[in-house]
């Protein structure tokens, strides 16, 4: 089956099409995002739950999954992340080039979880800026698509000159990246 995608919103007539730089290139972002998936634990197996047949991600045509940090543009962190594991998390965050998005991928990503204790970080926000949170422990594949596809309104809604105003240099600073 073939997608096809809407247009942005626009001005039409007979003949001629016009819309803003903006929401073509909000829309071309959207429906081109290629995700890193963090996965350290069992979100990791719903995510691959996720890529398998029944769920589909394809259906997108757009996920292709990337190892590379300087390919990709959604970092999918998912499973627990020890502090130990922090440093190299924010690491390769800081590899993506922008704009890049953010999901933490169910309860241990998005707060720790279940695992208050010394040893694990009680939310990757603590390290690195999260866009979209996906709440369970773990959550359904359905639910990791919704937060794809608000990933996907983020990405299609926003501003070209989002990434350098200075409310956004202001909540980089604030976690001291560069
Ligand atoms: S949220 Fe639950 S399912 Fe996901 S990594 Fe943590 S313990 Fe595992």
């Amino acid at each position: 089956m073939t997608n096809i995608i809407q247009s942005p919103p626009g001005y039409e007539g007979p003949g001629f099409f016009a819309t803003s730089a903006s929401k073509v290139v909000g829309m071309a972002r959207a429906n081109s995002l290629w995700p890193l998936p963090f996965a350290t634990s069992c979100c990791g197996i719903e995510f691959m739950a996720t890529m398998a047949s029944d769920y589909d991600l394809s259906r997108f045509g757009m996920e292709r999954l990337s190892f590379s940090p300087r390919q990709a543009d959604l970092l999918m962190v998912m499973g627990t992340i020890a502090k130990k594991m922090g440093p190299v998390l924010k690491q390769v965050y800081e590899q993506m080039a922008e704009p890049r998005w953010v999901i933490a991928v169910g309860a241990c990503a998005s707060s720790g979880g279940i695992f208050d204790t010394y040893s694990v970080l009680q939310g990757i926000d603590k390290i690195i800026p999260v866009d979209v949170y996906v709440p369970g422990c773990p959550p359904r594949p359905e639910q990791i698509l919704d937060g794809i596809m608000q990933i996907q309104d983020l990405a299609r809604n926003e501003d070209l000159r989002r990434r350098n105003q200075p409310e956004y240099q202001a909540l980089m600073e604030s976690y001291d990246i560069k």
